[in-house]
């Protein structure tokens, strides 16, 4: 299944307790639906003391959000958009913004 996100796109969040901002995507999980975005989605976690973080204690860190929480930011028209999907002669499948219709990779 395609989320119609990639890592690196830019997302606006439409829904829940961070409604209206902007992030960088981080990761994707097309089995599961779910996005990571850089600084949204905020969850503290309490960490054992690791290799990683020597000192355990608590660990801020993104949590996945659901992809029907975001939009696609187009990065040529700079607007949440929904995007369409187009083959080019070549075969290969690309995004459209349909706001602005360029394609977007
Ligand atoms: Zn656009």
């Amino acid at each position: 299944m395609s989320l119609g996100i990639k890592k690196n796109d830019t997302i606006l969040i439409i829904s829940g307790d961070e409604k209206n901002k902007r992030g960088r995507v981080l990761d994707v999980s097309p089995k599961k639906g779910k996005i990571l975005v850089e600084k949204i989605n905020i969850i503290k976690r309490h960490m054992k003391p690791s290799k990683k973080y020597t000192q355990g204690g608590i660990v801020e860190k993104e949590a996945p959000l659901h992809r029907s929480n975001m939009m696609l930011v187009c990065p040529k028209c700079d607007k949440a958009t929904r995007i369409e999907y187009k083959i080019l002669e070549s075969g290969t499948k690309v995004r459209v913004c349909k706001k602005c219709r360029e394609v977007l990779d």
